[in-house]
């Protein structure tokens, strides 16, 4: 899959185990790299997301019930544009408001749904500056009039565009950049005629042997564009993704590219101390906007208890102890981490 997201390639993951069984060892990291951040959270192998397009209310319940009980988040793709249209059949603001309380992410799809490339001739044609320059009202109004409407309404602007219909050009795609962080390029499209439990069942097995990360794109359950074939193929889908959630991190499109940008930009210091390591963790992004703590992989085997404490933080950091490795989550910033273990 090809996100628009540049990653950097520190693929030293190994397989999470389930809960229930033995972590398996992984390779020994390279000398130089004791502490590594992992390419996913809770050093998983692979990234799963689910993307609902177009905010249709039918559809909206419909994966809200079936998806709800599995625990994962989703994105949702809207037209803030359409919700209080002439026809009422989108899902409301409020119940967006809910959604985005519980945990998915609201994602700008566009004002009005527009095919874009369209869009921009109309604005070559009709609104130019004093010079003759296309002025883009139309495509402003689409992205970022669409931005500032899903700020006004879900308290948080979105960080994430998937264009309607996938249409743009690269002009297009830095206005859309401008103000979204990422952009769901490249989709797996779910439901309709090609979808089947098998292909889906084994493209998420191919996204996590090539350590992958895979952006599912939905729109509807039983009825209207997209729909299932047979609904519940999805549900026995995500039977199947839950019984790989140790090697899958299932989280939003934004969620997961938040992650992947933030490890790139985050810059990682170790110091030994007795029994442990000091980790500083910096970067210049703004964690209030990126605010998805990381994964950070101490390669040390043999661990039986670890704590890991934040300067000037009154609790402790979430730490699992692996066979192999000590995790620990946390975002990057001021105040250094100490991480010390006993065996
Ligand atoms: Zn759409």
């Amino acid at each position: 899959m090809r996100i628009l997201l540049v990653v950097a390639g520190l693929l030293a993951s190994a397989r999470m185990a389930a809960a229930a069984e033995a972590p398996e060892p992984k390779q020994p990291p390279p000398q130089n790299e004791k502490v590594t951040l992992a390419a996913y959270l809770g050093d998983k192998d692979a990234g799963l997301s689910f993307t609902i397009d177009d905010g249709f209310a039918g559809a909206t319940e419909e994966f809200v019930k079936v998806i709800e009980p599995t625990g994962f988040k989703v994105t949702w793709f809207i037209n803030p544009g359409t919700i209080d249209g002439p026809v009422k059949n989108r899902t409301p603001w409020a119940r967006w408001r809910e959604r985005f309380a519980a945990g998915d992410e609201i994602g700008n799809h566009g004002m009005t749904h527009a095919l874009m490339t369209e869009m921009k001739l109309k604005d070559e044609q009709a609104h130019k500056d004093a010079d003759g320059k296309p002025t883009y009202k139309l495509l402003d109004e689409e992205i970022n009039g669409a931005c500032d409407l899903i700020k006004k309404e879900i308290g948080k602007p979105p960080f994430s565009y998937a264009a309607a219909n996938g249409l743009v050009d690269d002009e297009i795609k830095k206005m859309i950049a401008a103000r979204h962080p990422a952009f769901a390029s490249s989709r797996r499209l779910y439901g309709g005629d090609a979808w089947s439990l098998a292909k889906a069942n084994a493209w998420l097995d191919g996204t996590i042997k090539k350590k992958d990360w895979m952006v599912a794109m939905l729109h509807s359950y039983t009825k209207g564009y997209a729909a299932f074939k047979q609904p519940a193929d999805f549900d026995a889908h995500l039977a199947y993704v839950t019984s790989k959630a140790g090697e899958v991190w299932v989280a939003p499109f934004g969620t997961i590219a938040k992650y992947r940008l933030l490890r790139e930009g985050t810059q990682v210091v170790v110091k030994p101390v007795e029994h442990g390591v000091e980790i500083a963790l910096a970067t210049k992004l703004d964690t209030g906007v990126y605010d998805q703590p990381l994964t950070l992989v101490i390669h040390e085997p043999g661990v039986k208890e670890a704590k890991a404490v934040r300067e000037g933080a009154e609790k402790p950091l979430p730490v699992l102890v692996r066979k192999d490795a000590v995790l620990v989550d946390a975002l990057p910033g001021p105040g250094k981490i100490t991480v010390t273990w006993s065996k």
